[in-house]
């Protein structure tokens, strides 16, 4: 982005407050559409990317790890190579091999599931990564969080018989509607995506209708509206649409149903009956790509992130420097309990510039004379304006802890 238009974002626009709030930046060496990450920006990305391990962990996903590069006949088996070949970036000769920066890890998975003998036992068998890929973005809509060629996908592959495959789907949109209400994201809309018209789609009637009808079960009961030509080139989707504050839809959380690719790679499970069977395969994502649910919480909440995200839960203020000391020392104890705190020292600027120039942290301690007179007492002011008063800087730590804990909206909930 040119440094001239940069003036005329928004004040809520992800670019404008991601530069304010020193949280991500590009530069032309790295090259346009890849943005590096500074200290706060890492914070938001890794606190969510350890929320979704977990809300996985506990949904009886297992975690893989593999890598971002993969031979092309690899894409060739997938069928990224004859749907997807424009988005992707071209292949590097290696030797007699060609290999190519993988457009999504669904084939790496599928390789995984394959790597041994399955049973119907260990169905549904639910692989989770938060992995790397990439897309050749052209450079014309590059821009910010939202169109990166480097994409950092919090993806999972269920692995599962045909008549598993409709409650996995429901099972992922429950995962999605708490990791939105946890995140403070406001959900407009569920879409159902089929495929359009052309050569961008696999070219298989049967699997589209088993697929849809599959996904038109997961969705029994809710609201949804089928849109043709949003459909993933292997199948069909059920794409969670958020808004912006402009009302502006976008994607961030999916669940597609696919009969495709376990046919591409010969997947097969051991049934009950001893014989071969094919499994489906249920793409989901939660939060999508890290890239693009970062732009999305920061304009949603214009960078006044829920306490459990904030970069800064808590800043500690210092009226002059004789109280300095005690600032540093109620920091350390917050740091110990495993929260981010930093002290806004009088050297900054009046106790009033102080206060606005934290006025993103969901809390602030004021330490006067007063306090200081009062042993262990802070004065505490919250973001959204309440001023709960003076308590003692452990009371003050326990209850951030909770609220930390909590992921909730609510700052002061009584304890
Ligand atoms: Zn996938």
């Amino acid at each position: 982005m040119r440094e001239r238009d940069r003036h005329h974002l928004p004040d809520h626009d992800h670019r404008r407050l991601g530069r304010e709030l020193a949280l991500f930046g590009t530069d032309p060496l790295m090259g346009a559409g890849l943005p590096y990450w500074l200290p706060d920006g890492e914070v938001l990305r890794h606190t969510l990317e350890e929320y979704v391990r977990e809300a996985e962990r506990v949904a009886g996903y297992r975690h893989v790890h593999s890598p971002v590069l993969g031979k092309r006949e690899l894409y060739e088996i997938s069928g990224h190579w004859e749907h997807y070949r424009d988005d992707m970036f071209p292949p590097m000769r290696l030797g007699a091999e060609e290999v190519v920066l993988r457009p999504s890890l669904c084939p790496h998975h599928a390789l995984v599931y394959r790597s041994r003998a399955r049973s119907y036992r260990e169905l549904p068998l639910r692989i989770a990564e938060l992995g790397a890929m990439y897309r050749s973005e052209p450079s014309g809509v590059l821009g910010g969080l939202t169109r990166v060629r480097a994409v950092h996908l919090n993806d999972a592959h269920v692995f599962c018989a045909p008549g598993q495959a409709a409650a996995e789907a429901r099972a992922a949109l429950g995962l999605i509607r708490r990791a939105h209400a946890d995140l403070g994201v406001r959900a407009a809309r569920y879409r159902l995506s089929l495929p359009g018209t052309g050569g961008k789609y696999v070219a298989d009637p049967e699997l589209w209708r088993r697929s849809t009808a599959l996904l038109r079960e997961a969705l029994d009961g809710l609201p949804y509206e089928a849109v043709e030509g949003e459909a993933a080139f292997y199948g069909p989707k059920i794409d969670v649409q958020i808004a912006d504050a402009a009302g502006r839809e976008s994607t961030l959380s999916t669940v597609q149903i696919d009969f495709h690719q376990p046919e591409r790679f010969g997947l097969r499970y051991t049934g009950p009956d001893g014989a071969g069977h094919r499994p489906v395969m249920v793409h989901r994502s939660v939060i999508g790509s890290v890239e693009r649910a970062v732009a999305h919480l920061i304009e949603a909440h214009g960078g006044a992130f829920p306490a459990w995200l904030a970069p800064v839960q808590l800043v500690v203020l210092p009226v002059a420097e004789a109280q300095a000391d005690r600032a540093y020392a109620l920091v350390r104890q917050a740091v110990a309990r495993g929260l981010r705190a930093e002290v806004a020292a009088p050297d900054r600027g009046s106790l009033g510039a102080r206060v606005r120039a934290a006025r993103r942290a969901p809390y602030q301690a004021v330490i006067g004379a007063r306090e200081a007179e009062g042993g262990d007492l802070v004065d505490v002011r919250l973001r959204d304006g309440r001023r709960p008063g003076r308590v003692s800087g452990d009371a003050l730590l326990r209850r951030i802890t909770d609220r930390v804990r909590a992921r909730g909206p609510e700052l002061w909930a009584s304890p």
